[in-house]
């Protein structure tokens, strides 16, 4: 300890760092105002709802049976959750109640005082067109061969659209749904299935979740299906996909059974309810989406034999699976939380990678994880894992609770060991299971299990904004016999200022490989490590353990030989350097790596490294590789490298890729988007034919489109015109759409995109905003402006608002940058001036 104002402090020698809270930056708007989770009055023990769906109409009937305890003495009303509906009734037993409702709020009065903890049971006769929560999916002129369906989406807060109730995480009930449907419908929901019996037009169906849950996973899914069913330990699985489509159910379901039992294994804690039911339905506005019981799944993942070369749905299904455990049994407190059920979801996903494919493929996800991380971190902002700090819930589901909180959790693992790890998840689980729980509570577990403090961990990694970056430098003396390495760690200023963390370097010479693990914990450290021979490779994180960014200061010959060393995380850094050096050597090593590295991952970064590299030797090399290459996803890479060159060599090898039948659908849709890339004359005919083909998700129509708006020519542009109208599938008119913004000279590209912004389809509205922030046109700020007031999708009213803001910073740049260039002109002229007078008054002289 210091003393403070000691005459002898050593000023000078030591650096002083200023542990400062890091919000980050950007993810705040200044009207923004912190979340506390909700306290109620009353506690839910039981939902019960009777719905009658009226297709056509898009219309509910509903009576909404509430049981509920009160949590303190005199209480005299109850407030609910219920967004748009008419409230035609509200009863206790045979008694009516008054109530108040403002179309968001129902307030309910008792006429009586009820005392703590006294049980209340109220029913709710309403009924709602509903614009949120449950969707109507119906067949239309434009869109005739639609199957009709009806399907639910209630996190975040969206099930009060269709249901009044409590709806906010921080309270668990068990929940009955009994909903009547026409014949041909056949109907999920939460739990089991106890009845189904015919009455009148209408099929009733009566479903009963007998754990509780967050309300917000309460769903239902309708409409016609072909369903299968099988069992794993007791576990009845159902898979359902849009009817005529049975066929598809095995390729995206069939490790299901692998999938439920490996995370039972791991975590000590067998799967929490009786069945499991995926449902597969369309234009579903998420990936999916984990209801207790009931995950709800968007058909997109549904896919042919062909696509099966190089897509497929584990990582989904792993997701959601994940989530019946973290999500489901134990719930976040509240949406500041929410890493809780995603980091843990997409962590578990990873795992099952690991499980199933091995450690090379989970470390390159978990590469992925922080590639996707770090995009949203430059492209658009920072903040802390865990920020109350919002205006929607659904802003908090980003690339910082899911990618980079599951990057958080890999290295916690790593620090306390995989064995305490498994014991963490195990014991937070049996803690709060039918529960909910905050980042603290799950702290508290870490703590209890390895027995020490574990705040600096937090503090660093959830509870402020950033990451890690070390800049690493490394020198080998042969006198001393001693390799010197000097860390640095050089993150931004909205990150934590000193990272303290665990890294591992193995360093091979002649004589063998040397591992040390070294905590780093200062803003600069030097480290030696003694060897006898000359350092032939030096790993820095060989096994990827820790999340940090690390730049590594090899030369190029240093550079080539970690291309070959043996931990596939060094490979791939070293492939992603290389693609800085233009010389002779790294085209060498690189193409080396792309045709016979034993990991596909390494070469299709060795791919991507020779299309940022550029130069004739590389496209040599990539063309090289193309001919003898068969792994699909290295050859998407070499497709998306050959579009860096505008040569017709590249794009003759494109074409015949794009027009080969046998080829993965994925390569052919990203050699049509290097086509056009490379602005071949003969482009246009090709793509054009190309956006005919039939393919999973019409991805090559949509990668041809791509193309065509790279392309940027007239012929194109109509072209791509064409497939932003209504009939077309959503996938390809939203591509077409984003497409439209590579014309903005054209008049009627700001109309099209205008017009989608107000598109029903969330899918088209979230279109028109890519589509302006491409273009970064002040024209289209009214558009956003709009969007970001009053769109109904939340997701799109933030990145609208992101997008516009970022148009003005630009165009307040240009400003500046004007003014600037007036006041260099005016000083100038005055500097004329002055020299004019200058020379008179010399000639007067
Ligand atoms: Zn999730």
């Amino acid at each position: 300890m210091i003393e403070f104002l000691s005459p002898f402090f050593p000023i000078g020698l030591e650096v002083l760092c200023v542990y400062i809270k890091k919000h980050g930056r950007d993810f705040e708007f200044p009207d923004y105002k912190p979340n506390y989770p909700r306290s109620p009055n009353f506690r839910l023990e039981h939902v019960r709802v009777e719905l009658k769906l009226y297709i056509h109409e898009k219309r509910i009937e509903g009576r909404a049976t509430l049981k509920l305890k009160s949590m303190k003495k005199n209480l005299t009303y109850i407030n609910l959750d219920a967004v748009d509906m008419t409230i035609k009734k509200v009863m206790e037993g045979e008694k009516e109640l008054d109530y108040s409702y403002d179309g968001s709020k129902l307030t309910i009065f008792l006429d009586r005082k009820l005392e703590a903890d006294e049980e209340l049971k109220i029913t709710i006769d309403y009924e709602a067109k509903p614009k949120k929560g449950l969707y109507f999916v119906l067949p239309s002129k434009k869109y005739p061969n639609v199957i009709p369906q009806v399907w639910s989406q209630g996190e975040t807060e969206d099930n009060r659209y269709w249901i009044p109730l409590y709806d906010y995480p921080n309270m668990k009930c068990t929940s009955e749904l009994i909903v009547y449907a026409p014949k041909d419908f056949v109907v999920f929901a939460n739990g089991r299935m106890v009845s189904t019996r015919e009455s009148g037009e209408w099929k009733v169906w009566h479903w009963v979740m007998d754990k509780p849950h967050s309300t917000y996973l309460i769903a239902l899914a309708a409409g016609q299906f072909d369903v299968e069913e099988e069992e794993v330990d007791g576990i009845k699985l159902v898979y359902a996909v849009p009817k005529g489509r049975r066929d598809y159910i095995k390729r995206s379901f069939s490790r299901t059974p692998d999938i439920i039992k490996f995370f039972s294994e791991y975590t000590g804690v067998p799967y929490p309810w009786d069945n499991y039911k995926q449902i597969c339905v369309s234009e579903f506005i998420y990936g999916g989406m984990e209801n207790t019981t009931i995950t709800i799944l968007m058909d997109y993942t549904l896919h042919d034999e062909k696509a099966h070369m190089d897509y497929e749905s584990e990582p989904l299904v792993a997701h959601e699976a994940a989530h019946q455990w973290f999500g489901d049994l134990v719930t976040t407190k509240d949406w500041a939380n929410i890493w809780l059920n995603e980091s843990f979801a997409t962590y578990m996903e990873a795992l099952y990678t690991r499980h199933w494919k091995g450690e090379e493929e989970f470390i390159y996800e978990m590469i992925k994880n922080m590639d996707a991380y770090l995009r949203e971190y430059s492209m658009r902002y920072s903040r802390p894992i865990v920020t109350r700090v919002f205006k929607y819930s659904s802003e908090v589901f980003d690339a910082h609770s899911y990618p980079k909180g599951a990057l958080v959790l890999h290295t916690l693992k790593s620090i306390i060991g995989e064995d305490r790890f498994r014991e963490v998840l195990k014991r937070f689980l049996n803690k709060f299971k039918f529960g909910n729980a905050d980042t603290e509570d799950f702290r508290k577990v870490v703590e209890e299990v390895i027995g020490e403090d574990f705040e600096w961990f937090f503090d660093q990694y959830v509870y402020n904004a950033g990451h890690p970056k070390l800049t690493i430098n490394y020198s080998y003396d042969a006198e001393s016999k001693m390799l010197k390495i000097s860390i640095k760690q050089t993150q931004g200023d909205d990150c934590w200022d000193v990272y303290r963390i665990p890294i591992e370097i193995r360093v091979k010479t002649k004589e063998g490989v040397v591992e040390r693990m070294f905590w780093i914990s200062e803003k600069e450290q030097t480290f030696y490590i003694p060897t006898e021979e000359k350092v032939e490779s030096i790993c820095v994180d060989p096994k990827f353990k820790v999340f940090a960014v690390l730049e590594i200061k090899h030369v190029l010959e240093q550079l080539i030989r970690e291309l070959e060393c043996d931990s596939v995380y060094c490979r791939i850094l070293a492939a992603r350097a290389l693609s800085k050096h233009k010389s002779s050597k790294a085209i060498e090593a690189l193409k080396k790596a792309l045709m016979t590295d034993k990991f596909w991952g390494v070469s299709a970064e060795s791919a991507l490294a020779l299309g940022k590299i550029g130069t004739e030797e590389a496209l040599e090399a990539l063309i090289e590789a193309e001919s003898k290459v068969t792994h699909p996803k290295v050859r998407r890479a070499i497709a998306k490298a050959l579009g860096e060159f505008r040569e017709e060599k590249a794009a003759e090898i494109l074409a015949k890729i794009l027009e080969n039948d046998e080829e993965s659908y994925y390569v052919r849709s990203e050699a049509a988007t290097s086509l056009g890339k490379t602005k071949w004359e003969k482009a246009q005919k090709y793509l054009t034919k190309a956006l005919k083909v039939s393919s999973h998700n019409d991805v090559i129509t949509r990668g041809a489109l791509s193309g065509l708006a790279e392309l940027g020519t007239d012929g194109a542009f109509e072209k791509i015109k064409e497939y932003t109208k209504p009939g077309k599938s959503t996938l390809v008119r939203a591509t077409a759409i984003v497409a439209l913004a590579k014309f903005p000279e054209k008049r009627e590209a700001f109309d099209i995109i205008i017009t989608a912004s107000k598109d029903e389809n969330f899918r088209i509205r979230y279109a028109a905003v890519m589509a302006a922030e491409e273009m970064m046109s002040p024209k289209l700020l009214p558009m956003l402006d709009r969007i970001a007031s009053e769109d109904l999708d939340e997701r799109l009213r933030r990145r609208a608002r992101e997008v516009a803001r970022k148009i003005r910073k630009h165009l307040e740049k240009g400003t500046e940058y004007k003014k600037l260039r007036e006041e260099i002109e005016k000083i100038k002229e005055e500097n004329r001036k002055l020299l004019d007078r200058l020379a008179r008054m010399e000639t007067k002289s």
